[in-house]
């Protein structure tokens, strides 16, 4: 098999061996040669051509966003490029050719850190020993299938809705890191997640601009014979053929499943109907719906066949793929088992996480609809339709119960989890029901609590700060390919206990650094706005560099409550307002397009940010992705979450802010109620809440304004004589020291290898 570069930026790689194979020539890069003096260091003419071709495989593996001195040599090539297509280095070299690469590798200084760079990702990719070859060789041949109907890897590739996403992505990241075989799953949706903007009225509008493949970091898989590899599936609707992206990231391959064919050479043709399958993100009907999740489930276990694979593992992150389970045991069935034994062996082969206890958050489709959908499917697996429907239904004395596929999925692995130890708990009780005769204790879900990828979320100016100064330990981090390993350290990141690696001043001033680096980006944002613009001569009216920045950023599902801090609206603007003691806040975040309550809830935001009384010190930042998430997690000094608990099964965006110095302000609810040890932090409420709703929200909110105004807001403003916030820096070490390496995915992979990905005993 092989995997063609994009048609515009002819990729040097051309195989599709798995991503642990590939091996890229750059002997000639190795530390010896970087030691040649300056002076005598010309660049030799055929070195040039092996530094371009380096240089485009860097741009087409999703590793560049977690390695700073790529993502710096990028930016640097072409910085308006970069800035207007979004960070991204496939559409900046897009714009170079080979000539002009050439001759800016005659400065020294780039060549130089080209050079280093290639060198570290060569180590990276072709390292002969790995965390799962040293700790886990028993997974060190078994490939991990992951399927998720969304990966959030860059804001370039914007097929992700939220946090379950980015999850996925830092999974993915978290695996290549570690050595896992990890192939991940999933759709390439050719218009992606949509803009958003804010109309007149305040509301939410949403917009789509086709992605274009070719200025993007994927590749066409193709065939040995250079052809596009096309699978095809049998839809209602007629036979739907896809073909697949490859997108690297690191070590591993992600593939992305496609439906609209139209400009891939030589492929067969969808009917629009077909075509339209993968245009979005969660788009269009339940009918839609049920059929883009079966060509994720089928369709992916169906490439997967293509390209040779045999994942030991499949892991369903989320109830979307569920349909694989059927896939499998269909296979099974092909080659000579019966229904029940071939589903008791598929049954091995998978696990699966739940992410929710939002009933809206798990698949339902009707009986008739499953009929439609996957008629064919009954008879390959030769079962009526009744029997098909009791695989997904919670009542099966209830005839008309509806297909779940969190049912499906439950029914069909071997084990399964939610995501913090609260949620698998709920989850528990939520699918007792599944299991008759069973303690609550005794359901079989267990929990991993989430993690984030640390490298990929740090900002620049934090990371130099880090190693600047807890990686001034002799001997270490000189060696750029394990700094990786050693940042997810639990003790790496306890030395900021010591004020000997970092000075209270200095702690100090990075918070400084970092809230500039967020005030300037948010009344960039104000200045572009779509609704009442700031005009440019007032920039600096809006948000104040020394002012307690609390930020609110996430899905704008109505289970979070984002408005839930203005319930007392007198108070907080009496405290915004205070010169001597100013809080202001920061908001962003999308509702799903067909969610109109939430809508309302960004259109109260900003409305309220309009009013006098609090103007400049609210604003609604439009078009939350993963880049603006960067800098909300990293300048803000408090990051709140106040979701209506225990509906938030584990939050990941305030683990994004630990090794910023951003302190979480939280319902105990999700991964807080773990993280949180009455010091590294600030709590809402207890470890308990009323059944009632209304109560709830009422209580929240008291809790939450006495936590900020007798709290928060007295150890953030005092100061000793040269104004540094002793007290608050105290929280801030104690956060970083006691939290950073453990909500990271270093280490929540590691937990998923041991206690599920390796074969049961
Ligand atoms: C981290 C992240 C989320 C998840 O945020 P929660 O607080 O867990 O809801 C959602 N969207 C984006 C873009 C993120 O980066």
């Amino acid at each position: 098999m092989r995997v063609f570069g994009s048609p515009v930026a002819s990729s040097p790689r051309q195989d599709n061996q798995p991503a642990q194979k590939i091996h890229l020539d750059f002997d000639r890069f190795t530390p010896s040669f970087r030691r040649i003096p300056r002076l005598c260091m010309h660049t030799h003419p055929s070195e040039t051509v092996e530094m371009i071709k380096g240089l485009r495989a860097l741009a087409q593996n999703i590793w560049w966003t977690w390695n700073q001195s790529a993502h710096d040599i990028f930016a640097d090539l072409a910085p308006r490029t970069w800035h207007l297509h979004h960070h991204n280095p496939v559409a900046v070299l897009n714009e170079m050719s080979d000539a002009e690469l050439r001759v800016r590798l005659f400065e020294p200084d780039l060549a130089r850190s080209v050079r280093a760079v290639l060198a570290e990702f060569n180590a990276y990719i072709n390292a002969p020993s790995t965390w799962v070859s040293r700790h886990m060789p028993a997974l060190a041949q078994s490939e991990i299938a992951y399927f998720s109907a969304e990966f959030g890897l860059h804001e370039i590739l914007p097929i992700a809705a939220g946090g379950l996403g980015v999850l996925a992505g830092d999974h993915a990241k978290a695996a290549s890191d570690l050595g896992l075989k990890f192939i991940g799953i999933s759709l390439f949706y050719r218009e992606g997640y949509f803009h958003q903007s804010i109309n007149h009225d305040n509301w939410q509008a949403e917009s789509y601009t086709p992605l274009k493949p070719q200025n993007l970091p994927m590749d066409l898989v193709l065939d040995p014979l250079g052809k596009p590899v096309i699978c095809s599936i049998e839809l209602p609707i007629g036979t739907v053929h896809f073909c697949a992206w490859r997108v690297n990231v690191g070590r591993c391959p992600i593939y992305l499943l496609d439906a609209d064919l139209v400009d891939i050479p030589g492929a067969p043709q969808n009917p629009p109907q077909a075509r339209d399958l993968t245009l979005r993100v969660y788009g269009g009907d339940t009918t839609t719906r049920i059929m883009q999740e079966i060509v994720l489930g089928i369709g992916g276990v169906r490439l997967l066949r293509k390209l040779g694979h045999v994942p030991e593992v499949f892991h369903m992150n989320e109830g979307h793929a569920a349909f694989l389970t059927l896939e499998l045991t269909r296979e099974k069935m092909a080659e000579g088992m019966r229904m029940a034994d071939a589903l008791a062996a598929t049954r091995s082969e998978c696990i699966f996480t739940t992410h929710t206890p939002v009933p809206a958050g798990h698949d339902r489709f009707a009986s008739e609809l499953i009929s439609y959908a996957l008629g064919r499917m009954e008879k390959d697996l030769k079962i009526s339709h009744a029997e098909m429907m009791a695989l997904g239904q919670e009542d099966r004395t209830q005839p008309d119960s509806p297909f779940c596929m969190t049912v499906l999925a439950l029914n069909a692995s071997r084990s399964a989890n939610g995501v913090s130890e609260l949620h698998g708990k709920v989850s528990r009780q939520m699918w007792q029901k599944l299991y008759p005769g069973r303690s609550e204790n005794d359901v079989p879900i267990g929990h991993i609590t989430n993690g984030i990828h640390l490298l990929g979320w740090m900002k620049a100016s934090a990371r130099q700060f880090w190693v600047g100064h807890l990686g001034k330990v002799a001997g270490e981090l000189s060696n750029g390919d394990q700094f990786y390993e050693r940042i997810n350290h639990p003790d790496f990141w306890k030395r900021i206990e010591d004020e000997h690696f970092v000075s209270d001043e200095e702690l100090w001033a990075m918070r400084y650094r970092l809230r500039r680096e967020l005030i300037e980006f948010a009344r960039v944002r104000m200045v572009h706005a779509s609704v009442n613009p700031v005009d440019a001569a007032h920039y600096d009216k809006v948000l104040s560099v020394d002012a307690l920045t609390i930020g609110f950023a996430r899905r704008f599902a109505t289970y979070k409550r984002a408005p839930l801090i203005f319930d007392r609206f007198d108070d907080i603007v009496r405290l915004a307002k205070n010169t001597e003691r100013p809080v202001q806040f920061i908001f962003a975040g999308k509702a799903h397009p067909a969610d109109n309550e939430g809508k309302k809830f960004i259109q109260k935001i900003i409305h309220l940010s309009e009013h006098s009384y609090l103007h400049g010190s609210l604003v609604f930042v439009e078009n939350y992705d993963i880049h603006v998430a960067r800098h909300l997690v990293a300048g803000c000094d408090v990051w709140l979450n106040n979701p209506r608990r225990p509906l938030e099964a584990s939050g990941t965006s305030g683990m994004k802010a630990l090794c910023h110095g951003c302190l979480n302000f939280s319902i105990l609810d999700g991964w807080w109620r773990e993280g949180f040890d009455g010091e590294n932090g600030f709590g809402i409420g207890d470890d308990s809440h009323p059944d009632d709703v209304a109560e709830q929200d009422r209580r929240d909110s008291d809790n939450l304004y006495r936590a900020l105004s007798e709290e928060i807001i007295p150890a953030f403003y005092n100061r000793d004589a040269q104004g540094i916030p002793r007290q608050w820096l105290r929280r801030v070490r104690r956060s970083i020291a006691s939290m950073t390496a453990q909500y990271s995915t270093w280490r929540m992979v590691q937990d998923y290898a041991r206690k599920y990905y390796l074969p049961p005993a």
